[in-house]
């Protein structure tokens, strides 16, 4: 029901993918968006991403087409409840635990909390992943997904014997996963040079402000161009245009899905681009993964480089089941060791199939073999 006390339809969606390695888990999505079709290749991909990471996870995806963008901080809860009531019945810690996705963060996540432990009168703090620190969440999981990323890039360029010191670096997005992506990029010494939202991008030779852009996105709820308006005259904004027409040497694509094109990744090479981390799920379409490949750009695939977010879930799944709660190091620690994991593993696995260096049938195969092992195993599907 909205503030003017009209009642709102919206569909919303869980689709439990696989539970032989653990509870089904994946994230919420509200965005205008979301259909049944988007939820499904989601949650298909978790599956071998949760695999990847080496825990006992499942895979699911969920969302609704609700569009939180305009909505008073009261319809956003009332809607958070509504949704908790009908999806409380499919999940619990033991079942389905999901997580924050686009559109879902810590605001969300609380409000739906809040109606499950309302419903089932039970504080089962594993239900629910990317919880608030004081509510049973784990220090890293905000910044998990942005900066395993990172540290599967690094790996990649190691095996170039590269880093991302002094390189130019583009990220897409300016949300959760594109923030701390950049935020460890600029700790490892890269230079952020462009980041984007959906109404256009920021071009900022000297790098951006990642101080004023957290607040900006983060506090203020604004928009990157409010980010080129306090900034001046340093800062393009672009409202039309490709961010991957800005020159880097790396490219993080943290938005949304298809949103790098075969003409992208063309531009991209001939720029003279040497690594793609994927952020966000599948933002590349088909083609231009092609193309990277062709031209040997090392190329980490989402289902590998953005599973820091996932891993850490499944970190804070481990503290809540213990009651604990774990320091920032001792975390951080896990993630970059999970993340070390998964590169060693799709890397290996290319060797053996006969791709050296090719993540994205390394991440496909090892990913799909640890599922199909234990779907052998149990004798279910
Ligand atoms: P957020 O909602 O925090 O941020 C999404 C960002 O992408 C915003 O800046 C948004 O701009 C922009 N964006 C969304 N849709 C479009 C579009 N159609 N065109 C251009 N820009 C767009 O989401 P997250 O950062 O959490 O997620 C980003 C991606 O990473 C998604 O693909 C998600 O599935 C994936 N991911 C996230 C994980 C996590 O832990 N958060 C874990 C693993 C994957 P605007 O504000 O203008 O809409």
């Amino acid at each position: 029901v909205d503030d003017k006390n009209r009642v709102q339809i919206n569909r919303g969606f869980r689709v439990q993918f696989n539970s032989a390695l653990g509870p089904y888990k994946g994230g919420l999505r509200f965005h205008p968006s979301v259909m049944l079709g988007t939820i499904k290749f989601l949650g298909f991909e978790q599956t071998f991403k949760n695999a990847l990471t080496g825990m006992p996870i499942g895979g699911g995806k969920g969302g609704s087409d609700f569009d939180p963008k305009g909505r008073s901080e009261n319809e956003i809860m009332r809607f958070c409840q509504s949704f908790m009531t009908e999806l409380g019945r499919h999940i619990g810690e033991h079942t389905d635990v999901p997580a924050g996705d686009i559109g879902v963060g810590q605001r969300e996540l609380g409000y739906m909390f809040g109606q499950y432990k309302r419903m089932m009168n039970r504080y089962e703090s594993g239900v629910l992943t990317g919880k608030g620190l004081t509510w049973g969440g784990s220090r890293v999981r905000t910044e998990a997904t942005g900066y395993g990323a990172v540290y599967f890039v690094e790996c990649m360029l190691r095996t170039r014997n590269q880093n991302f010191d002094g390189k130019r670096v583009i990220v897409s997005g300016a949300g959760n996963v594109a923030i701390y992506t950049m935020q460890k990029v600029a700790s490892l010494g890269g230079r952020i040079i462009a980041c984007s939202d959906s109404e256009g991008y920021i071009v900022e030779e000297s790098g951006i402000d990642l101080e004023l852009l957290k607040e900006v996105k983060e506090r203020r709820r604004g928009r990157v161009s409010d980010y080129a308006k306090l900034r001046g005259a340093s800062v393009v904004f672009k409202p039309k245009g490709r961010v991957w027409d800005v020159p880097a040497e790396i490219a993080m694509p943290s938005a949304t899905q298809n949103e790098l094109t075969g003409q992208d990744a063309r531009t991209l090479v001939k720029n003279g681009v040497i690594a793609v981390g994927e952020g966000a799920n599948m933002p590349c379409t088909p083609d231009a993964v092609r193309i990277f490949l062709e031209n040997k750009v090392l190329f980490g695939p989402g289902k590998a480089a953005n599973a820091g977010g996932v891993a850490t879930s499944a970190l804070e799944m481990q503290q809540n089941a213990s009651r604990d709660s774990w320091s920032f190091e001792t975390t951080e620690k896990r993630l970059s060791e999970i993340m070390h994991g998964i590169h060693d593993r799709c890397a290996q696995t290319a060797d053996e199939y006969g791709a050296p260096g090719n993540y994205v049938l390394g991440a496909n195969i090892a990913g799909f073999m640890r599922v199909a092992e234990a779907v052998r195993a149990l004798g279910v599907i």
